[in-house]
């Protein structure tokens, strides 16, 4: 379970300059998420021990027209899908209208919701802030974005109670790059056991219209369905187990085919909070995507969730059935193109409609789970990093050569490749991705991307 927060408030108030701070703590594992909406970013953060997932919902000031009340409209969606909202004042232009009819709307909401006065550098932020009680959400933080002043505190207080009272358990080293070294050797492997008992945590995620639905029910038709749960929230996925073959998998359906339909039906089918929740929590995801339509910044945008996420892979061209050759050409050059930065994953030409290539789907998931779990051994690993040094050997820094000196997995899905040595935190990022691709190629392999985590050894 991995908490959504979303920032919301006026334009102009710092909720870029937050969304930029939180989601840059680790610049490893985050990048900007461009939403469905120009104005709506979702990005991954890690701060204060706790990993979840931020939104931006773009600026709303209660007096828009037109386009900009669609804009709003999100802006409010994104608010229903969040767990804790922080509500962003800006303390130099003190309370405005807006910020009145925002409370209004939050606390008649009873929403979890946080006031956060920004900008308080340079000012006496005590008086500047007084006035912000006023508005009935209780305590106000203080804070200045741009410095990165009071934004830990403020991350601290909001998630605390929210994730004690899911019992998500704090993690305080998760913000610190080392923590992954103290994944030790057998705790990779525990991890890796654990992982193959479990069956296999499928997510089937596209944008709108791409043909999510019809896969799913096609692919639900065609085997043993056991049971499924009722869903808690309509922003949840339904999971639902199904056998095939000796293989267990849970399907996660962001696309809600089996949602009984009494459930509120105006929310949204799509929605890409539920999306990223499902990413966080599959094994492997099976990106969906409309030949018709080619591959769009928002196709582009849920595929670096998924990278971000170090998740397995497996993309399916769905409606490929009634095209003309000429336009599959077209449509495979264009996927080189566009595509071409992921080669680790596996790629389908499927008409969910007709069922065309759908049975095929389940040999490059499964390909891809087994590769994200497969264990290697410390000594396998050490001599394809051995040979890959042999081959191409690291530069000079400092008048040393960097030194490799052994390597050892610290973990599983994604796998994850602790390497040591001298001086080995100085690579130069074109040599890690040039190990990278050696590992890929002699371990054969495919479907998940491959972390390397470098650690100094005297
Ligand atoms: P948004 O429209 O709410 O996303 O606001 P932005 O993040 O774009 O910030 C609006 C303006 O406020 C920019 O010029 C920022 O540089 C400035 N700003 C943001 N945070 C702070 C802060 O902590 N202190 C000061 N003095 N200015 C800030
Ligand atoms: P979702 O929003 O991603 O769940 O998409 P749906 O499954 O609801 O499909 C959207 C539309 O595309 C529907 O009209 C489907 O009938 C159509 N569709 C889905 N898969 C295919 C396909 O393989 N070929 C064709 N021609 N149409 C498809």
């Amino acid at each position: 379970m991995i908490p959504v927060v979303a920032l919301v408030g006026r334009p102009n108030v710092g909720k870029s300059t937050l969304f930029n701070r939180l989601t840059r703590t680790r610049d490893a594992l985050v990048a900007d998420f461009p939403g469905l909406t120009r104005d709506r970013k979702y990005g991954r953060a890690f701060l204060s021990g706790y990993e979840f997932i931020v939104v931006d919902t773009g600026g709303i000031d209660g007096s828009e027209e037109g386009i900009e009340t669609k804009m709003a409209e999100q802006s409010l969606a994104a608010i229903e899908e969040a767990d804790v909202v922080l509500f962003i004042t800006d303390a130099r232009a003190g309370m405005t209208s807006a910020d009145l009819a925002l409370a209004q709307h939050l606390r008649s909401r009873e929403k979890t919701t946080f006031v956060v006065a920004n900008k308080v550098d340079g000012i006496d932020g005590d008086s500047a802030c007084a006035e912000f009680w006023s508005l009935g959400l209780g305590n106000v933080y203080q804070m200045a974005a741009a410095q990165g002043r009071g934004v830990t505190t403020m991350i601290e207080h909001s998630l605390a109670p929210y994730a004690e009272a899911m019992g998500i358990e704090r993690d305080t080293e998760l913000d610190t790059p080392e923590k992954v070294l103290e994944f030790t050797e057998e705790e990779a492997e525990e991890e890796q056991k654990r992982l193959q008992d479990l069956p296999i945590k499928l997510a089937i995620i596209g944008k709108p219209n791409v043909g999510k639905s019809t896969l799913t029910n096609r692919v639900l038709g065609e085997d043993r369905v056991v049971v499924y749960d009722e869903p808690g929230t309509t922003r949840d996925s339904i999971y639902i187990p199904l056998s095939r073959e000796d293989r267990e998998y849970v399907i996660i359906d962001t696309a809600g085919v089996r949602r009984r339909s009494k459930v509120n039906e105006t929310v949204e089918k799509f929605s890409v909070i539920k999306t990223l929740k499902a990413v966080e929590d599959a094994n492997v995801v099976l990106l969906v995507v409309d030949a018709r339509e080619g591959i769009s910044e928002q196709d582009l945008g849920l595929l670096g969730f998924v990278l971000n996420a170090g998740r397995a892979l497996v993309i399916a061209v769905n409606k490929w059935d009634g095209m003309s050759n000429d336009d599959r050409e077209f449509v495979k050059k264009e996927l080189d193109r566009r595509l071409g930065f992921i080669d680790f994953a596996r790629i389908h030409f499927i008409s969910a409609l007709h069922g065309t290539g759908v049975g095929h789907l389940y040999e490059s998931i499964e390909e891809a789970y087994d590769s994200a779990t497969r264990r290697v051994s410390t000594s396998m690993l050490t001599r394809v990093m051995q040979m890959s040094q042999d081959d191409h050997q690291p530069p000079m820094v400092n008048g040393r050569r960097v030194k490799l000196k052994y390597a050892h997995a610290g973990g599983y899905n994604p796998p994850i490749v602790v390497v040591h040595g001298n001086q080995v935190n100085k690579l130069p990022d074109s040599y890690k991705r040039y190990m990278m691709n050696y590992f890929r190629r002699s371990l054969k392999v495919v479907g998940t991307p491959i972390q390397l985590r470098f650690h100094e050894s005297a």
